[in-house]
């Protein structure tokens, strides 16, 4: 059962009609009500924030925000604030975490709003203060410590004066004048998908001594984290208070060298689909799309997909992707256009209209994000992000229930 639903206010989505579309991204909001449930259960007793930026992974951010908090998430995160805005405009209230900002930010809608502020610099925590003053509130602020990532975060690569200390100092002063509230303390591993790494006993060392730099300094932090899902599900001792999963809340492995979805119980739910266009018979020898990298070796079946690198099909797919069509798997045949690609089916009964799965959960044979992954080596989360708003997402309700009352 397919229920077309409707987009975020003010979100540039385009609603899935049939009679306008060729294509479009099947998001099973029941998988990631499952898959949260599955992770809570792994994880354990601490808190689950379920990491909802970039548009939830391309799976639609408000409809994934009402399922993961229906499913039982404790908090959602953002890395963008209007992302974090636009969650609180849904009428969303569960705790929010936003940690990516720039100067020139405005924080006093996001005060307004309830919003909990990740705080990586001293011109952020100065933001933070000026915003929390002027409206007379509490800031409630997460510090971010780099434990060696060397992203974001005040870096603290070990004893001494470092960024993160004297981020530490300026919070205390601040949580003593009543402006902000230093609620959390966190920090993000390099290689958290490779547990022997040796960066991550490196990190994870790292990120007690910034807790005990923030324990000495009088914070009283309320929670603690640096596991994102590799983390999560890899590495039991750096779970801490809360752990920050986002790929895996997806149904995608975070460990794809390691585990598979199904080991992790988790089941992906992102589905592109597509309407073949056209169908013709051609030659051998016919060359295939720009600049005929793709000659056909005897005479085939052409099909049209109408969907391209424009919409979010890479570019670096072209005769590498495969796509599930008329219960086969079949290669993308030379480049990927901008609105659309070919495939090769030989002598495959296909019709227009006929639908093509690029990738799926793979139950029915269609290639997975992961294989796509695999096939253009890069990682899934690049392939289920890249599709774009003007792809209208389908969201499958069925198997959502509000059954926190069964948890406990
Ligand atoms: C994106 C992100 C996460 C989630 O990472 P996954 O690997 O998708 O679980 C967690 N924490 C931070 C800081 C992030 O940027």
């Amino acid at each position: 059962m397919s229920n077309p639903i409707d987009a975020a206010p003010g979100s540039q989505r385009a609603d899935y009609s049939p009679a306008v579309h060729p294509a479009w991204v099947e998001v099973d909001l029941g998988a990631i009500a499952d898959n949260v449930r599955a992770l809570q259960a792994t994880v354990g007793n601490v808190q689950m924030m379920c990491v909802v930026k970039a548009d939830a992974y391309g799976h639609g951010l408000i409809p994934v925000a009402r399922t993961a908090v229906a499913a039982g998430a404790d908090w959602l995160a953002t890395a963008q604030l209007s992302e974090a805005l636009a969650i609180r405009a849904a009428g969303i209230p569960t705790p929010l975490l936003c940690w990516l900002h720039a100067p020139g930010v405005d924080f006093a809608p996001a005060l307004e709003a309830d919003i909990d502020l990740g705080v990586s610099t001293e011109w952020a925590l100065d933001a933070v203060i000026a915003a929390a003053q002027s409206l007379g509130v509490t800031a409630n602020v997460h510090l971010k410590v780099d434990t060696g990532l060397g992203r974001n975060g005040a870096f603290s690569p070990g004893e001494g004066r470092t960024d993160f200390a004297e981020l530490v100092d300026r919070a205390a002063v601040a949580q003593a004048a009543g402006s902000i509230n230093v609620r959390g303390i966190f920090s993000h591993f390099a290689a958290a998908d490779e547990p022997n790494h040796p960066s991550v006993a490196a990190q994870h060392d790292a990120f007690v001594a910034a807790v005990a730099l923030a324990d000495e300094a009088g914070l009283d932090i309320e929670i603690r984290h640096m596991a994102n899902s590799a983390a999560a599900l890899e590495l039991p001792h750096a779970r801490w208070d809360l752990v920050r999963v986002g790929l895996a809340m997806y149904g995608l492995s975070p460990t794809p060298d390691l585990h598979s979805s199904a080991d992790y119980g988790v089941r992906p739910a992102m589905r592109v689909i597509a309407r073949v266009s056209n169908v013709k018979r051609v030659p051998a020898g016919q060359g295939v799309s720009y600049g005929y990298s793709y000659t056909c070796a005897e005479d085939t079946t052409l099909l049209n997909v109408p969907l391209g690198y424009g919409d979010g099909v890479p570019r670096h797919a072209s005769s590498k992707a495969d796509v599930l069509v008329a219960g086969q798997r079949r290669q993308i045949a030379g480049r990927v256009c901008m609105d659309q690609i070919v495939i090769d089916a030989g002598d495959l009964e296909v019709a227009c209209g006929d639908e093509v799965v690029l990738f799926g959960p793979g139950d029915d044979g269609e290639p997975t994000a992961q294989d796509w992954a695999a096939a253009i080596d890069t990682i899934s989360y690049e392939i289920v992000t890249r599709f774009g708003p003007h792809v209208p997402r389908v969201y499958l309700e069925n198997a959502i229930s509000d059954d926190r009352s069964n948890e406990d």
